[in-house]
């Protein structure tokens, strides 16, 4: 779970808020010195940690808050509130030229996810109709080139680059020329990484960056470093110069120190976070959001958001007309459960649901292998009895478990669900029709 460590302390702290009635200036210093040692726990910057508290402090112990009818409530919606700031208040956007194409320029330290945050960016942009190039500017690391190439040939997004023999000045200014040619809007330039910061690298950026003239200049960090990423952050922003801060590998993040501290030490916005390795695991950062998830208030937009990008809205058109005419088959079920697998893990879903979050989820064991297989025993049906199970007999049922490597009580199981929700589905289907014709309270 996202900022796992963080958010169990800080929500067991809230839960014994909300649990009084009344609080005194105690309660709340109490509360107060139990989240500076979570933050702290959290490798959240120290001196962050210091202005954070001493604000939620003075907010919260006056005579409005503590006398209040809900005082527990009050509390966690001023440290909601100083959270959400700390991160930048509200979104940042990326920014566009007015002169084509708009210029990203991507830097960051080796393995810091810098090219796979190239491919998710083009990809996320281009759902966004736009027509990104993506510009292979790494000549250092061995098979940077190549990566890019292949994630660029996975979402449809062509890649220019001239070899690894060429200065990345020149192979920047090249790859510019190539877009406008082509028309490309946006190009997206994959710069060279160390495995530490050296002034080498950073010369080599800003010349990049002086010749170019790049719209943004975002800096790819790898939160599961801490306060690493931060330092490297105000490194890159004192020496080449920022306008923003893409933050990865946020899934492996239990902590949560970077992405607590990186605005504040830094005073650049956090634009966007890596969720996974997967090109789709890429999401625009919210801070508000961010601070609701921290603090087990779930994410209920960002899971909205997600079902409209992963699902394929004409497909769920047609699901619905089959529903309500009954022919939804299994074949529409495993689309159904692969588009959910789309959407991320089946914890990751209810992590964003208000509630869900933290201990709950902790005791909640969320099978995924129960998806895998009732896939396989999908996939081990014949076309027929994907549209008809009940031709399903016996001798059939052996051997669709056989064939899936799965029992026949499973099998079983999931024919009897199937049955269950097509039934549930007329149901609701004669019901509406019921109320249309008016007879409802008949
Ligand atoms: P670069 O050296 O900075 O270009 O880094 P890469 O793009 O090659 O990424 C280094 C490793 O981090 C790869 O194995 C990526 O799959 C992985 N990675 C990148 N972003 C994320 C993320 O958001 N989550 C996770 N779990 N892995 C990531």
């Amino acid at each position: 779970m996202l900022f796992e460590g963080l958010a169990e302390k800080l929500q067991a702290t809230f839960d014994k808020l909300k649990g009084k009635g009344k609080l005194t200036e105690s309660d709340v210093k109490e509360a107060m010195r139990e989240v500076k040692l979570a933050l702290l726990e959290a490798d959240v910057n120290f001196k962050v940690v210091k202005d954070f508290i001493n604000k939620v402090k003075e907010r919260a112990i006056g005579g409005e808050v503590l006398e209040s009818l809900t005082p527990g409530q009050q509390v966690i919606k001023i440290v909601n509130e100083e959270m959400t700031l700390l991160m930048g208040s509200s979104e940042s956007k990326v920014t566009f030229s007015s002169t084509l194409p708009t210029v990203y320029m991507m830097v960051g330290l080796q393995g810091s996810g810098k090219t796979t945050s190239c491919g998710k960016l083009a990809n996320m942009m281009k759902k966004q109709q736009k027509k990104p190039l993506l510009i292979a500017a790494d000549i250092y690391r061995p098979a940077a080139i190549e990566q890019l190439k292949t994630v660029g040939e996975k979402i449809d997004v062509p890649v220019f680059s001239m070899g690894n023999q060429i200065d990345p000045v020149n192979i920047a200014k090249a790859g510019i020329e190539e877009a406008k040619k082509n028309g490309n809007d946006l190009v997206i330039i994959d710069t060279a990484g160390r495995l530490h910061i050296d002034n080498v690298l950073m010369e080599e950026l800003q010349n990049i960056k002086n010749e170019v003239k790049p719209q943004e200049v975002l800096l790819v960090v790898d939160s599961m470093t801490g306060q690493d990423a931060v330092n490297v952050a105000e490194s890159f922003s004192n020496q080449v110069g920022i306008d923003g801060v893409i933050l990865t590998k946020l899934d492996g993040d239990t902590r949560g120190g970077a992405a607590l501290s990186v605005r504040a030490v830094t005073n650049k916005p956090i634009k966007f976070v890596g969720m996974g390795e997967k090109i789709e695991e890429f999401e625009t950062f919210h801070p508000d959001r961010m601070a609701s998830r921290i603090l087990g208030m779930g994410d209920v937009l960002t899971l909205i958001e997600k079902a409209q990008t992963t699902m394929d809205m004409k497909k769920a058109q047609e699901l619905e007309k089959k529903m309500r005419t009954q022919q939804f088959s299994f074949d529409d079920f495993l689309d159904q459960l692969q588009q959910m697998k789309n959407m991320g893990s089946m914890k990751e879903i209810l992590e964003m649901i208000p509630g869900v979050g933290g201990k709950q989820l902790k005791n909640l064991d969320v099978d995924e292998k129960e998806l895998v297989y009732i896939e396989a025993i999908i996939q081990s049906m014949t076309k027929g009895e994907r549209s008809n199970p009940s031709i399903i007999n016996g001798s059939r049922r052996k051997r669709i478990a056989f064939g899936s490597g799965t029992s026949i009580q499973q099998v079983n199981k999931l024919l009897k669900q199937f049955e269950q929700t097509r039934k549930m589905m007329k149901q609701f289907t004669d019901m509406e029709k019921g109320a249309k014709k008016g007879n409802r309270f008949k």
